[in-house]
């Protein structure tokens, strides 16, 4: 593992054509007013940061607000969800053009707490990633084991399982357009993170998968965050690993100053 501090390392094979996106994922955390400020904070932070896309993903009620705060500056905003149907009578949903007439031009799929809490399973969020994809919304899949699926050795099989249902009957094109988030459960929001190299060897194989169900130029293409406790004191590390390309960040996107050093990564 690369200490924090240590020298910075030059990019990988790879890693240039790949740009780095760094996520903020607020969770059901911030009013409308507190979203704004937080904009309006970090866009002097990450200026400077031009090598790389910074995304924030409000709760829907700030989205409006947030993306007319980020105008001009760069600053993406999406969706921690939606639903795959157009309209209809879906009490509590958004669909994905709800979602971009509030300025979102990204989605997260398939979150952790959305599979564990909310009960979402593979096929439900295959139906979304279809979805948002006719409508030009890039979403970002996440994926990623249970405790008790790593510790019975399973880990590879269900990231195989999610990323193969989700995306298996995508076009080349299609599949260009996503993003995938590595995110092992047991590293979210609980202070474990996945060591740099445990995360980049699933990266990896997330590549190698993508290359059973595409081609080697999608799978080497592909941007892949890791998400699992992702903090200022960790980032570098993560990033200067080959197959990592971004962070999906919840807790520490949540203070501008942490989430702007995390954009601030240095390999
Ligand atoms: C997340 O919400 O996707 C996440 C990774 O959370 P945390 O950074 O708090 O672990």
């Amino acid at each position: 593992m690369l200490a924090v501090g240590a020298a910075p390392l030059g990019p990988k094979e790879g890693q240039e054509m790949r740009r780095p996106l760094i996520a903020a994922n607020w969770k059901m955390y911030k009013t409308i007013q507190e979203g704004v400020q937080f904009i309006e904070s970090l866009k002097p932070l990450v200026g400077e940061a031009r090598d790389r896309d910074i995304l924030v993903c409000p709760p829907f009620t700030a989205i409006q607000a947030g993306a007319a705060a980020a105008r001009g500056s760069g600053i993406l905003i999406g969706g921690q969800n939606m639903y795959f149907e157009k309209e209809g009578a879906f009490t509590g949903e958004v669909s994905s053009a709800m979602l971009l007439d509030a300025g979102a031009t990204f989605v997260v799929l398939g979150h952790s707490e959305r599979r564990h809490v909310f009960g979402e399973k593979d096929d439900l969020i295959k139906k979304k990633v279809h979805a948002a994809l006719a409508h030009g919304l890039k979403p970002i899949l996440c994926v990623g084991e249970l405790l008790e699926e790593r510790e019975a050795g399973k880990a590879e099989s269900v990231v195989r399982r999610q990323v193969s249902e989700a995306l298996g009957s995508l076009t080349k094109d299609q599949v260009g357009q996503l993003v995938i988030a590595y995110e092992p459960v047991w590293a979210i929001g609980t202070g474990k993170t996945a060591t740099p190299k445990d995360a980049d060897q699933m990266h990896g194989f997330i590549r190698g998968v993508l290359e059973d169900l595409f081609d080697h130029e999608i799978a080497d293409r592909m941007v892949i965050q890791y998400g699992g406790s992702v903090k200022p004191e960790n980032v570098d590390a993560l990033m200067s690993e080959p197959n990592i390309d971004g962070a999906l960040v919840g807790g520490a996107s949540l203070k501008v100053e942490g989430f702007s050093r995390i954009v601030n990564f240095k390999r």
